[in-house]
């Protein structure tokens, strides 16, 4: 994803080009900082409230003080302004600890168009293999210290196994944990259906992010005829579904055509979903 427009707290928007993080900024030293990406569509960013509210549940967890969010809210108009409304946008937003001395946190948001490998997967789905997380599917929950579900710029180990997927020849991989649950992707959600049943992983019991877009999905369900549900899945559960997609911010809704290696069905209401979700399908 190229970004073409950023726009900094305080500073208003920028050339792409200009110095932004100071050397010694606490979310380049240490991933520590969380971010939100959301999709800009008709010129405006979809679900903001919910992407703000995650945001906000992320930074009382890793005790980050954020501005409120009237100006975060200000700062993402500020950057979407003029934008083309025929043009799907990625709209990111950063708020890292600042600097290691001290200071105010840093926040910015940077817009792209919506990369064509992203409209890609959309229209042809995705090819995944599994990959072992080697945490049991509820340990992380589990551990009071350790803020679970939240959106931090700490993404090392999601790069890691994109980088494990190029190397395996797939697309993406979904983490199994070591007890042999499917959690999520490094970039988003499980969805699969089983009759009339539309499902996901439980975050809360589990630890990986509450998806806004499959929030959404699931509360609107019933308008396209599902009933909405969170159950534990094995890769075995997986394949006895009648479909199965991964979900987020920028891509929508992408079927998983195979899994492992072994095709899975492709599902006649994956366009129904995709057109509640109001994600184009070029
Ligand atoms: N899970 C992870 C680890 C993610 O990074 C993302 C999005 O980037 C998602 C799930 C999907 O979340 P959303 O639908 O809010 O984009």
């Amino acid at each position: 994803m190229e970004a073409t427009r950023i726009g900094v707290l305080g500073r208003g928007l920028l050339s792409i080009d200009e110095p932004v993080l100071r050397g010694d900024d606490l979310g380049v030293l240490r991933g520590d900082g969380l971010f939100e990406t959301m999709h800009l569509r008709g010129g405006r960013p979809w679900l903001r409230e919910e992407h703000l509210a995650r945001l906000r549940a992320g930074a009382a967890a890793v005790e980050l003080t954020l501005p409120d969010d009237a100006t975060l809210v200000e700062l993402l108009d500020t950057v979407a302004a003029g934008w083309p409304g025929e043009v799907e946008g990625a709209l990111r937003l950063v708020c890292t600890r600042g600097p290691e001395g001290g200071g105010a946190p840093m926040v910015y948001a940077t817009l792209a168009a919506v990369p064509a490998a992203a409209r890609q997967a959309r229209r042809e789905g995705v090819r995944v293999a599994t990959l072992n997380l080697g945490v049991p599917a509820e340990a992380r929950p589990e551990l009071d210290w350790l803020p679970t579900g939240i959106k931090s710029t700490s993404y090392g180990a999601s790069t890691a196994a994109r980088r494990w997927a190029a190397r395996a020849g797939v697309d993406d991989v979904l983490w199994v944990s070591s007890d042999g649950y499917l959690l999520e992707g490094p970039t988003a959600n499980l969805l699969w259906s089983t009759g009339d049943t539309l499902c996901t992983v439980p975050a809360a019991r589990t630890g990986i992010l509450p998806g806004t877009t499959v929030g959404w999905l699931l509360a609107h369900a019933t308008e396209v005829g599902y009933y909405p549900a969170e159950r534990m899945v094995t890769p075995a559960g997986l394949r006895e579904a009648d479909a199965v997609w991964l979900a987020s911010s920028v891509r929508g809704l992408v079927e998983v055509r195979a899994l492992d290696g072994e095709p899975l069905p492709r599902s006649p209401r994956t366009h129904a979903l995709r057109e509640l979700l109001g994600f184009e399908l070029p």
